[in-house]
C-alpha cells in the first residue's frame, strides 16, 4: 500500500494549499447530480445522524471543497502513531503498544472517519473499529490468517470461484480504512496492489468461458479506490459479458469515505446496471448526513444499497445497538441484509462475540421491530464451507400434522401442518365451489389457474 508521509497538522495546511489549485473536483462537483434537491431537502427535514462532529475541531483550516474531495481524504490518512497521537490522546504506554500493533498490521484512517470519533471515550464504538489495540497482538495466536480459505478457491490470480453461479473478483487489497476487524487482515502487509491489466484480463476471460457465471461481485480491499475511469474499463467489460446478469460491489466507502460516492462514479455506474452496492455500516453513529447523502445518489444512479454489518464486540453486540442500526438504515433507504459473525481471523478474537448473541440479537429484534429491519445472521464457514444463516428455534415441536410454535413474545401455538398429498379430487372439490380448476370466481373477475403437476398442493390466484 502507498503509504503517505507523515503527515502534521502544519502539512495539512500546506496540502489543502496546494491541491486547492490543483484539484479538478469543483468542476466535477458542479456536474448535474442525479436527484441533489431531493437529498437536500429530505436531510434538512430530519438529518438520520450528527455530521462528522470534530471536522471543525481538527479539520477547521480545510476548505469545504478539500474536505470534499474523496482523493484528499485518501492522501491525507492518518497512518503513523505520531499522527494518530495529535488527534487521541494517548499516553507514552499506548504509543509503544500501537507501534507494535502496527508493525504487523498497519493503521490507515480517513480525516472523515477519524473525525466521528469520541476522542475522549476509549470505548466508542468508532474508533474502537479503527485504531489498533495491543490485544490483536497478545490475542493474536487465536484464529487463522485465512478462515474461509479464498486462496484454495482462487481460480486464477484474483479471482474466487466457489459458488457455480457467482465468482468473486478482488482487485485489489487497498482501502481507505483499515479496519481491525477484516477478514482480509493477512493482506494488508503486501504492501498495497492492484490488478495489472493482464490479470484483469484473465481473470475476464475466466468468466467469458464459464457460462454458468451470472453474477459478478467486485471487492477488494475496497475496489473503489481505484479511478472511476479504471473501474468503468472493468465494469464494462463485463458487462459485455452476455451470461452475466448482475455485478456486485462491495465497497465501505460510503461509511469510511462517503465523498467517493460522486456524482462521476454514480453516473458511470448507472450506465451499467444491474449494479448492486454492499456497504459495511456497523453502528448508528456512521450513518451521518454525508454518508445517507452517498447512499441517496446510489439509489438514485438505479444501484440498490444492502447493508453487511459484522457483529462486533463492545461496538454493536447488543439488541439497541443493532435496531438503532437497522432503523436508522431503513430510513436512507439501505436494507439491513447480513449480520455476520466475526470471522475468526488472527488479530480480531478480541472483537469476536459467542455464536448466542447474535442469536439473542435477532431474537431482540425479530417481531419488536419492522421485519425489514432484520438482518439475517450469518456464520461464513471455515474451508470455504459457504455461509449458513442461523436464527432462534421457533418450533417448538412438531408431528405429521402440527407444528408446536412459540411466537416473538413466548406465547405457545399449536398451527395445522397442511397434508404433504393432495388428491386431485380433493382439490378440485376444494375449487368447485367458485368454479374449475382454471376457473372464475363468478361476478369477481378473479381467475383461478392451477400451477400444474409439479405443486398440486396450491393454486395461483391472478386477477
Ligand atoms: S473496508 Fe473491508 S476489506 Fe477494507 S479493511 Fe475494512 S473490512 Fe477489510
Amino acid at each position: 500500500m502507498k503509504t503517505p508521509s507523515v503527515i502534521l497538522k502544519s502539512q495539512f495546511i500546506h496540502k489543502s494549499e496546494k491541491c486547492c489549485h490543483e484539484s479538478g473536483t469543483n468542476n466535477e462537483a458542479e456536474e448535474e447530480p442525479p436527484g441533489e434537491r431531493s437529498i437536500s431537502a429530505n436531510l434538512e427535514e430530519e438529518p438520520p445522524g450528527k455530521t462528522a462532529t470534530n471536522r471543525y475541531r481538527f479539520f477547521s483550516h480545510i476548505t469545504d471543497d478539500l474536505w470534499n474531495d474523496w482523493k484528499w481524504h485518501f492522501r491525507n490518512r492518518i497512518t503513523s502513531v505520531e499522527q494518530l497521537a495529535q488527534f487521541i490522546p494517548l499516553s507514552a504506554e499506548e504509543q509503544a503498544q500501537l507501534r507494535l500493533v502496527t508493525m504487523r498490521y498497519p493503521l490507515s484512517i480517513t480525516p472523515y472517519y477519524l473525525s466521528l470519533i469520541n476522542t475522549y471515550d476509549p470505548n466508542d464504538p468508532i474508533r474502537k473499529q479503527a485504531i489498533p489495540s495491543i490485544l490483536e497482538m497478545t490475542m493474536g495466536s487465536m484464529g487463522v490468517e485465512d478462515p474461509l480459505d479464498e486462496k484454495r478457491d482462487s481460480v486464477v490470480p484474483g479471482l474466487v470461484h466457489r459458488y457455480a453461479d457467482r465468482v468473486l473478483i478482488v482487485l485489489t487489497d487497498i482501502c481507505p480504512m483499515l479496519c481491525r476487524h477484516c477478514t482480509r487482515k493477512r493482506e494488508w502487509r503486501n504492501g498495497g496492489w492492484v490488478r495489472s491489466p493482464g490479470e484483469v484480463e484473465a481473470m475476464l476471460s475466466y468468466i467469458r468461458q464459464h457460462r454458468a457465471i451470472r453474477d459478478v461481485i467486485i471487492s477488494g480491499g475496497d475496489p473503489l479506490t481505484l479511478s472511476t475511469k479504471r473501474l468503468e474499463d472493468i465494469i464494462s467489460r463485463i458487462r459485455e459479458i452476455r451470461h452475466v446478469e448482475i455485478i456486485r460491489i462491495g465497497t465501505r466507502f460510503p461509511v469510511v469515505l462517503p465523498q467517493r460516492i460522486d456524482y462521476e462514479l454514480c453516473a458511470m455506474l448507472a450506465k451499467y446496471g444491474p449494479i448492486w452496492l454492499n456497504t459495511h455500516f456497523n453502528h448508528a453513529r456512521e450513518i451521518t448526513p454525508e454518508a445517507a447523502e452517498a447512499c441517496d445518489r446510489l439509489l438514485r444512479s438505479g444501484v440498490p444499497v444492502n447493508n453487511q454489518s459484522v457483529l462486533l464486540r463492545g461496538i454493536n453486540d447488543s439488541v439497541e445497538a443493532q435496531t438503532e442500526l437497522c432503523r436508522r438504515l431503513l430510513k436512507i433507504k439501505v436494507r439491513p441484509y447480513y449480520l455476520f459473525q466475526c470471522d475468526e481471523v488472527q488479530g480480531t478474537e478480541h472483537l469476536r462475540t459467542p455464536v448466542e448473541v447474535g442469536m439473542k440479537i435477532i431474537e431482540g429484534m425479530r417481531g419488536h421491530t419492522s421485519g425489514l429491519a432484520v438482518p439475517t445472521f450469518v456464520i461464513d464457514l471455515p474451508q470455504g464451507g459457504g455461509k449458513v444463516p442461523l436464527q432462534p428455534n421457533y418450533v417448538l415441536a412438531q408431528t405429521k400434522d402440527e407444528l408446536v410454535l412459540r411466537n416473538y413474545q413466548g406465547r405457545i401455538f399449536h398451527y395445522r401442518n397442511p397434508l404433504r398429498q393432495v388428491h386431485e379430487e380433493s382439490l378440485a372439490e376444494a375449487v368447485s365451489p367458485v368454479g374449475d380448476a382454471a376457473g372464475t370466481i363468478a361476478g369477481s373477475g378473479v381467475k383461478l389457474e392451477l400451477e400444474g403437476a409439479r405443486n398440486a398442493d396450491r393454486v395461483i390466484v391472478r386477477s
